[in-house]
């Protein structure tokens, strides 16, 4: 099918053709002849699939006509993070570059001056973080009853963010007779009841089976000691041929100590993660984009969503807690058909963690030996370790699933959340990491610190992945059907510690004695 036959007008199949897109993906054939038929649509895709020019490129030409009236945007489009909305602000400006269309981002960790300016002109397009756009329609800066076209971008990310209050709220302002784009990667039971709320006879898209990761990604595992991480990590940093890489870690005090380490070794290497500032975030992703920096060590938040073109590696330092932050974080690279590679570096105690992540993506990871460092084991069943004395050891897998709460990614949703002064006052100033509720690895500064001494590294030839692949698949199999079974029995059992974002079920809240009524009814202000 051709761009041409999906009814957008002459102004945007231009830009198209000036993009050089030949032909629409699966998601932008189903979608956008369905959105110019002004029908709400419900797509279940992830990013890579062309979802954002999805409806980009109809909202153009649906908006092409008509004029907004100041304060009151034609459209709104609701993102989770601001790198995510500053993208899709990128795709309008690419897309829209024949028409006139007035645009505003609006993203915390920004001043608001410009922001209210633009809204003041009027736009006809407006991308936003719910947090930012609540609070500039608290200040009366804005008004939603103009809304033609309303998108929800990445909403399972929303869920998990826990902006879903938010996005309630701002739902509750805008027009009845609007259409709706709802957007997201899974459709887990929270996010099919929000989608039953807010779409009216949605069309149901769906590109890919949720959580699989691209074929194009060559994947690969290696089991170390947690000691040996950083070595394991130069290695393949040096004997891959690495163009430019994302570097994931799960916790934001780890990326700056991974960052200097590889600095001092001699990588060209920057850091991206949530309690950056705005500016800060900005300028390093634009000169990893621009090939200024070739590594970039970074948390989840790099994950969903980013774009870089040819992004040759990434590499998963930790294991991510959750098996779908995997398929997000592998997905940068290998796309637009582009080839690409995926190491994850797994300790004894992470058992449980790949064992997830298996199970999830219906595939083992072909595991790799990492010259001159001693491969470690699997944990037992019960996640503790078994690595030989020299690993975590005895820490439980379950006690891993989620980070100390103060140490997530997910405080920045949170700092948008705040009551509007306290985030007014923070703006441009990096949150403050609170301390995490449980003791966090204490040795590891101390070893970090220990191992920053440059370590002397053998080249040794490398092997390729094809040999390693083939080389353990003669290998036996550790731990039988009956083990695996057993630890899939034993995952049954364990129950995630849910963050309930501003929503805090009520008994939560009550206290056991009775209080006056005054007392018992937080405000939902966070
Ligand atoms: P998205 O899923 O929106 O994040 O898009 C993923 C990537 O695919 C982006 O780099 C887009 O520029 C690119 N893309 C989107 N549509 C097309 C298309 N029809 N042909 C080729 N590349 C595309």
């Amino acid at each position: 099918m051709l761009f041409s036959e999906l009814g957008l007008g002459p102004d945007v199949l231009r830009a198209i053709e000036d993009k050089g897109y030949t032909q629409p993906t699966p998601i932008q054939e189903q979608a956008i002849p369905c959105v110019l038929q002004r029908r709400d649509v419900l797509g279940c895709a992830q990013t890579g699939t062309g979802k954002t020019a999805s409806f980009t490129l109809p909202m153009i030409s649906i908006l092409a006509s008509g004029r907004a009236r100041a304060r009151m945007p034609r459209s709104l489009i609701l993102e989770p993070t601001r790198e995510l909305a500053a993208q899709v602000s990128e795709s309008f400006e690419t897309y829209g570059k024949y028409h006139k269309l007035s645009m505003a981002l609006l993203i915390g960790g920004e001043t608001f001056t410009e922001q209210v300016k633009k809204l003041d002109r009027g736009v006809d397009v407006l991308i936003a973080t719910p947090g930012r756009l609540i609070d500039l329609f608290e200040r009366g800066n804005i008004m939603l009853n103009d809304i033609k076209v309303f998108v929800i971008d990445e909403a399972d990310r929303m869920l998990d963010m826990g902006f879903i209050p938010d996005i309630e709220r701002i739902v509750s302002k805008l027009p009845k007779s609007r259409q709706t784009l709802f957007f997201s990667a899974t459709m887990p039971p929270e996010i099919r009841r929000l989608a039953d709320a807010f779409l009216n006879e949605p069309v149901e898209i769906s590109v890919a089976p949720p959580a699989s990761p691209a074929e194009t990604v060559t994947q690969a595992l290696s089991l170390v000691h947690e000691m040996d991480k950083r070595r394991a990590l130069r290695h393949l940093l040096q004997t891959e041929d690495v163009k430019n890489a994302f570097i994931f870690c799960n916790r934001k005090r780890d990326i700056a100590v991974l960052q200097k380490s590889l600095e001092r070794h001699g990588f060209n290497v920057g850091a991206l993660h949530g309690d950056m500032v705005q500016s800060k975030r900005t300028e390093t992703l634009e000169r990893f984009k621009q090939g200024e920096i070739t590594l970039l060590v970074c948390s989840d938040v790099a994950a969903r969503g980013i774009d870089v073109q040819g992004l040759s590696h990434v590499f998963n330092f930790d294991v991510p807690l959750t098996p779908d932050d995997y398929v997000h974080r592998i997905g940068r690279t290998g796309r637009a058909g582009k080839q690409g590679r995926a190491f994850m570096l797994a300790t004894p105690d992470d058992t449980k963690l790949v064992g997830a992540i298996t199970r999830l993506i219906k595939r083992e990871i072909p595991m790799i030996a990492i010259d001159g460092l001693e491969t470690a084991e699997f944990g037992e069943e019960d996640g503790t370790s078994r690595g030989r004395g020299r690993g975590r050891g005895g820490r439980s897998a379950r006690s891993e699933t989620r980070p100390p709460r103060g140490d997530r990614e997910e405080r920045a949703p949170r700092e948008e959340s705040a009551p509007r002064e306290e985030r007014a006052a923070r703006e441009e100033r990096p949150v403050r990491e609170e301390r995490p509720v449980r003791e966090e690895r204490p040795m590891r500064e101390e070893r970090a610190a220990r191992e920053e001494r440059p370590v002397r590294e053998e080249r040794q030839p490398r092997e390729s992945l094809a040999a390693a692949e083939s080389r353990r698949s003669n290998e036996p199999r550790r731990g039988g059907d009956r083990d695996r079974r057993r630890r899939r029995d034993e995952d049954d059992d364990d129950v995630a510690v849910i963050g309930f974002g501003d929503h805090m079920p009520a008994f939560m809240l009550r206290s056991a004695r009775p209080r006056p009524s005054s007392q018992t009814e937080p405000s939902q202000e966070g």
